[in-house]
């Protein structure tokens, strides 16, 4: 249920309704919006609705229909911003986050860092504990990889995210990236997705390989509910009877989710496709779908990367890429760093 306070409520009826809450069992998240504060009330509670749309303050008493309900567009009607210093995912500005699939060395990492950066990237990925399908491949640097993703983020003024795959390494990672990304075979981990819910970063929540965007959702719930606002959801592409390509990126997944949802919503159109050379298509309508950004994978030399070579592009491509999205983004309205790093004479 979402409780919604009058315009004007004070602090007091605010705290008073969340007291009441808390004694009839709910766990009560508020949200305070531009105009009003809302209160989430979820859990085991049992409570009367009347009782709770009688008190002071109070403008109307709401029933969550969706069985996700912090991450319902009915609990919280603005769009969720995720801000990490002056880089906001969920605003005006399309982000996009590019890098390796893995980071290999100091010099693969140092060098498409500073590519991705000079085309207008936002946000350095790059995994150091890799998710293989298969256990005898590349299974990232560890610790390692995690300190040169950082020194080249910091270096060129990116802001990190990396892959956290278990309980165990949240402390590790949380110590290095800003943002913690948790991959498609994750999505269901339960125990990861309530530790991550007291998290200090930001989550990215890539959709699981065959999830529903209703499973996908209640992953996002779950975070949440642990009172990690921060989530942002990644469309990565799910299996289908197709082949052709790696994964089906389901693009109509964007907007359907940012329907339902209020949370920022980015597309991956490299797990999305497996091949570079249907990256560009897809991230140009991904773009034109209203996605909150996009994560792509670069490499400096890709036909020798250590995982996932075949979908990373060619810096030189990832260029072209941003500046045909420079076109695309103003015809919704939207924006993709509009000041190219490379115009303003930065070079490296
Ligand atoms: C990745 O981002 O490199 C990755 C392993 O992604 P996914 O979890 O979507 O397969
Ligand atoms: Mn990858």
């Amino acid at each position: 249920m979402v409780i919604v306070m009058k315009e004007r409520a004070t602090d007091a009826q605010i705290d008073a309704v969340i007291a009441l809450l808390t004694e009839m069992g709910f766990d009560a998240h508020p949200s305070i919006g531009v105009n009003r504060t809302v209160i989430g009330a979820v859990g085991q509670g049992r409570g009367d609705r009347q009782l709770l749309a009688v008190q002071d303050g109070v403008h109307e008493v709401l029933k969550i229909t969706e069985p996700y309900k912090l991450a319902s567009r009915t609990y919280k009607q603005e769009n969720t911003v995720v801000t990490i210093g002056d880089v906001r995912i969920g605003g005006e500005e399309v982000i996009v986050m590019a890098g390796p699939c893995s980071a290999e060395s100091e010099e693969q990492v140092e060098a498409t860092a500073a590519a991705v950066k000079r085309a207008g990237a936002k946000v350095l990925r790059g995994g150091a504990f890799k998710p293989r399908s298969s256990p005898y491949s590349f299974q990232g640097l560890g610790e390692a990889g995690l300190r040169m993703l950082r020194a080249a983020s910091d270096r060129h003024d990116l802001k990190l995210i990396t892959e956290v795959m278990e309980v165990s390494q949240i402390a590790l990672i949380e110590g290095y990236a800003d943002i913690l990304q948790v991959g498609a075979r994750n999505m269901q981990n339960y125990s990861l997705l309530r530790e991550l819910g007291h998290a200090e970063k930001p989550v990215l929540l890539k959709r699981g390989i065959s999830a529903t965007i209703e499973e996908w959702l209640l992953s996002a719930e779950y975070v949440l509910a642990g009172g990690n606002k921060n989530v942002i959801l990644c469309e990565r592409g799910i299996r289908t009877f197709e082949s052709y390509t790696r994964n089906t990126l389901d693009i109509s997944a964007i907007p359907v989710v940012q329907q339902l949802s209020h949370l920022p919503v980015v597309a991956d159109p490299s797990h999305g496709t497996g091949r570079r050379d249907k990256v560009a298509s897809m991230a140009r309508a991904a773009v034109a779908a209203g996605a909150d950004g996009l994560i792509i994978e670069v490499h400096r030399d890709p036909d020798h990367a250590l995982s996932d070579g075949a979908q990373s592009m060619f810096p030189a491509q990832f260029e072209q890429l941003m500046a045909e999205l420079r076109v695309i983004a103003p015809a919704i309205g939207r924006s993709i760093c509009v000041e190219p790093v490379a115009r303003r004479g930065w070079s490296r």
